[in-house]
């Protein structure tokens, strides 16, 4: 039986970090989230940072935009927020509307107050291994693996997914010559052909595709450590609605040597991260960091 890496105290242990951080400078730090229309998910997921915020010392405001905004108005906006110095991280919240061309709005936000890391001037900097703000969820993966003290150099690691949120930036990660890092990166997508086999050699094995319960005993090695990127909604009979990962949990953590829950792993860290960018920009804007 595999061990269960939970998220909670990783998080724990990065919100109490920035806390101390924030305190220790003295200064208010603050997060304004750009939320377009009433997406009832987003919506909870955007109180739950508010409350987190206020936790450690950060004031997360919330702008809620118009459905039928438009984008002229969304690039005004995110230009009084570029160069108000009291503001010091900007994020999008998703979904956005289909008038809004998202390549352009993120590549509007300045690279200094780009909280989500996915500025193409963010993203070329990790690729290039230099410093920058990262994008949450590939982050708590590596914090994951960072906290379990879970060996990565040398080790075969396949990433199932290559979305620009998740998949890439995680693979470019875990290539680094850091820490965690200096692994053996494999990546698969929709066209992967005899994707089992290769799954099978994994020794860690990170599922990012979306798809429900996809991977399946069969498809990991005995021992394989099994991070589970995937939040998946499914309909569970007299459950009703739950979430599920990427992994079927309860047939892999037979075989897997670590496996990290859904919900409770991966997604737990990512808020705290998220406000840890936070932090550092603000200690960047007082040219601490
Ligand atoms: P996405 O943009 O839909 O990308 C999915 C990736 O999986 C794509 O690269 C796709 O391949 C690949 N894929 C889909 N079906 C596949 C299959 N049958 N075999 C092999 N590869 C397949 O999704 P995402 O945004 O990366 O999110 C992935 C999962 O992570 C979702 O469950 C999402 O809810 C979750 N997520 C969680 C958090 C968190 O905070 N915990 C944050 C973000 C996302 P192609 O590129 O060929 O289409």
């Amino acid at each position: 039986m595999g061990k269960r890496l939970t998220g909670k105290p990783v998080s724990k242990a990065i919100y109490r970090a920035v806390k101390e951080d924030i305190s220790s400078l003295g200064v208010e730090a603050k997060l304004v989230v750009l939320f377009i229309g009433d997406d009832p998910s987003a919506r909870f997921y955007v109180r739950n940072l508010e409350n987190r915020g206020a936790k450690v010392g950060i004031v997360v405001e919330t702008r809620h935009l118009s459905g039928d905004i438009t984008h002229q108005s969304l690039l005004s906006i995110i230009s009084e927020l570029n160069t108000d110095s009291t503001v010091h991280g900007i994020m999008l919240q998703k979904p956005l509307p289909s008038q809004i061309d998202e390549d352009e709005i993120v590549l509007s936000i300045a690279p200094g107050k780009d909280m989500d890391g996915f500025h193409p001037l963010n993203m070329g900097r990790l690729v290039l291994d230099q410093e920058g703000f990262l994008p949450s969820t590939p982050a708590a993966v590596i914090e994951m693996m960072r906290h379990y003290e879970i060996a990565v150099a040398g080790k075969h690691v396949v990433v199932l997914g290559r979305s620009a949120v998740v998949g890439k930036p995680l693979a470019n990660l875990l290539l680094r010559k850091s820490n965690v890092g200096n692994a053996t990166v494999t990546v698969c997508h929709s066209h992967t052909e005899n994707l089992a086999a290769i799954t099978r050699t994994a020794d860690i094995l990170v599922a990012a595709i979306g798809k429900a319960r996809f991977v399946t005993p069969d498809m990991i090695r005995e021992g394989a450590v099994v991070i589970d990127v995937g939040v998946n909604e499914i309909n569970d009979g007299d459950r009703g609605t739950i979430y599920v990962g990427d992994v079927d949990f309860v047939g892999c953590e037979e075989k897997a040597s670590a496996i990290t829950p859904v919900p409770g792993g991966v997604g737990t860290v990512t808020t705290a991260l998220l406000l840890r960018n936070v932090c550092l920009a603000l200690k960047k804007s007082m040219g601490l960091a």
